[in-house]
């Protein structure tokens, strides 16, 4: 087998996969509040044919598999997906990205179906903030749903907190300490231009360093921990009285495309070789009139064309024609 180098000499291993490109909430900073228009029932790829492309892209290497939305958990029977994934060999590692809305409702089901690790998007533990940032007032049911998670035995939970600035900034320690308490490792995101309305300004990213420096004040030193895989998006660091652990994904200020070994599967089929790239490949075709042969050598051609990375930062930047609910993030 030859694994997936792209030009640059990134190895593949990892895919991840929407399910939906639907939500139960509205976080401004990815969804509009109303008029969302939907990908139709039979865009959507099913079950059978998104575990027959893990099987193909395990032939190529893949070793993760992350499941995200949309809400994964709106997706009917995803516990059925979990159970045919989770028994894949060559799967090393199986992962969630949920909301935490529907969580406690789900935990056991996915658990008994072969998940063990789960990220939860959490912004903010202040109800009325909650409400502002989701449009919806389901705090009580993410807060139940993690609490759920960690009785059950999953581990490890993390949340993932979108950096806002000008909104987000009382919610960054309490958050920090909340995961102390609880052995949650807190993964603070900065804000990237992914929403669909065009929100997204430089000047309303709250900055990795602004939030490292705002932990270290109120609750103590931070130590980087040398990183386990290099390849990592998140770096880390644990407070120095050893009690707990904080990661920020700093794809703004410190964007880490050349470690990059992410491929993304939207629920509607198409591949994509970066967040933000603007050409995709479409294997829904090619998965429902060709063999495995074809859907592996689009999968080449699309880490061949791989970029060398995002320019969010450059003047030349220009966002991807798919908001965040539409890729998967
Ligand atoms: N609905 C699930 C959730 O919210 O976790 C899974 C899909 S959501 C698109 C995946 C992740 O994208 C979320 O955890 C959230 O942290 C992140 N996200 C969404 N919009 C973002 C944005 N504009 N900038 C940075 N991160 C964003
Ligand atoms: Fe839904 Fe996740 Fe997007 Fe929020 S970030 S609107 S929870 S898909």
């Amino acid at each position: 087998m030859i694994p997936l180098v792209d030009t640059y000499g990134r190895l593949h291993d990892n895919l991840r996969i929407s399910v939906t490109d639907r939500c139960n909430i509205r976080c401004f900073y990815c969804m509009p509040e109303t008029g969302v228009k939907f990908q139709p029932r039979d865009e959507i790829l099913s079950f059978e044919e998104i575990e027959r492309f893990v099987r193909i892209a395990v032939t190529l290497g893949v070793r993760k598999l992350r499941i995200t939305g949309g809400e994964p958990l709106v997706r009917k029977d995803l516990a059925k997906l979990i159970a045919k994934l989770s028994a894949i060999e060559g799967i090393e590692d199986l992962a969630l990205t949920t909301n935490g809305v529907l969580l406690a409702e789900h935990a056991r089901d996915l658990y008994d179906a072969g998940l063990r690790r789960i990220n939860v998007h959490l912004d903010t533990l202040d109800r009325e903030r909650f409400k502002q940032i989701t449009r919806r007032d389901d705090l009580a049911k993410v807060l139940e749903g993690i609490d759920v998670a960690q009785a059950m035995g999953y581990g490890p939970v993390k949340i993932n907190a979108v950096a806002v600035k000008n909104l987000v900034e009382a919610d960054i320690v309490p958050l920090a300490r909340y995961g102390r308490e609880r052995g949650i490792e807190i993964r603070y995101i900065e804000f990237m231009p992914l929403d669909s309305q065009g929100l997204w300004e430089r000047e309303r990213v709250l900055l990795a360093d602004q939030m490292i420096e705002m932990i270290q004040r109120e609750i103590g030193p931070l130590e980087e921990i040398p990183d386990r895989d290099p390849r990592a998006p998140a770096t880390e660091y644990r407070f120095a009285d050893g009690i707990g652990r904080v990661g920020f994904i700093a794809s703004v200020s410190r964007p880490f495309c050349l470690n990059c070994n992410r491929i993304r599967l939207t629920s509607d089929g198409k591949l994509r070789y970066c967040l933000f790239a603007i050409e995709e490949t479409d294997v829904k075709s090619i998965l429902r009139g060709g063999s495995d042969d074809d859907v592996r050598a689009a999968v080449r051609a699309s880490v061949h064309a791989k970029w060398i990375g995002h320019e969010i930062n450059s003047t030349q930047f220009v966002p991807p024609p798919r908001p965040m609910y539409s890729i998967g993030g």
